[in-house]
């Protein structure tokens, strides 16, 4: 970074010592270039500033895809971006084969983006390579944490590009796309977490073609982590608060309970209410052989 505003320091230079030849009012242009390249230094500056801040000293654990941080984490938690966009982690349009949420009775906390093994994959955001290795499951994956606390996982790769405690910019080289692991075709398997926890992606970044993130000042409240709470194969509508108040009021609001009558069951309660019985099971606290009580009070969608 530092070299290339070096070098478009130096270019800018020699145009404006070529007008002094050319040009009576060469020195204000040459002044006003100076200042202009001193705005664009401190500007450069107070990035370095942020990026200064060790995020390496905390939990920094380069032996597990997930560090156990051994603590309840506080709702909301409170997310800041300092840019409005990401750097997509596939060159090509990102095609979603799978979502966030309940997936065949299992918890499936990532997004799943479509690619060709050998695809070239990307760091989102700038940040410090946590994990590089095989894990189970995930395959090939590279951890990347970030300097606002956030850390994406990119699971499934064939090829490593990087290793542990590497430095990255937003749109660094990671890896090749793959199919390692428990990986039903190539693609993309990608986490987004904080401090341990998965959250629902989508409701941070926009997945098509603007890479866009949702907005510079995020509220993550609890439902937004939960699988149970989101299908798979369904955009997940969950409010993104971005104030406190707003997070507060959200995660406070009443949740739809569905009273059990006589004959229900759980296949009857999950199927009206679109959802599996693994997750209304665990949603609610309970066993798939619980036996349901008339009257009793069950969480839905
Ligand atoms: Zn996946």
């Amino acid at each position: 970074m530092k070299t290339f505003f070096a070098l478009v320091g130096l270019c800018l230079i020699s145009q404006s010592y070529g007008q002094t030849i050319t040009s009576d009012d060469a020195t204000p242009d040459l002044l006003n270039f100076v200042a202009s390249s001193y705005e664009l230094l401190e500007t450069y500056e107070v990035e370095e500033a942020e990026n200064d801040v060790d995020i390496t000293t905390d939990y920094w654990d380069t032996s597990k895809i997930r560090v156990d941080y051994g603590k309840d984490i506080k709702f909301p938690i409170h997310l800041q971006f300092n840019d409005s966009n990401y750097a997509s982690p596939i060159s090509k349009n990102k095609v979603i084969t799978s979502r966030y949420g309940w997936r065949k009775g299992r918890a499936h906390k990532g997004i799943d983006i479509d690619l060709v093994t050998g695809d070239s994959l990307f760091a989102m955001f700038d940040g410090v390579v946590r994990f590089a290795n095989y894990s189970s499951g995930h395959g090939r994956s590279v951890v990347v944490r970030h300097f606002n606390g956030l850390e994406t996982v990119y699971a499934h790769l064939s090829t490593y590009g990087v290793k542990e405690n590497d430095s990255v910019v937003a749109g660094s080289y990671l890896g090749k796309g793959g199919t390692s692991g428990n990986a039903r075709g190539s693609h993309l398997h990608l986490e987004v977490s904080y401090q341990g926890i998965q959250i629902n992606p989508e409701y941070l970044l926009q997945f098509n073609d603007t890479n866009e993130v949702l907005s510079n000042e995020i509220w993550i409240t609890r439902d937004m982590t939960r699988p149970e709470l989101h299908n798979s194969k369904r955009k997940g509508s969950i409010e993104v608060p971005t104030t406190e108040s707003e997070a507060i009021a959200v995660a406070n609001k009443p949740k739809t309970v569905y009273i059990v009558k006589r004959g229900d069951t759980l296949s009857r309660i999950s199927s009206r209410n679109h959802m599996s019985i693994a997750a209304l099971c665990k949603l609610n606290g309970i066993n798939k052989k619980s036996t349901l009580k008339i009257g009793q009070k069950l969480v839905v969608n």
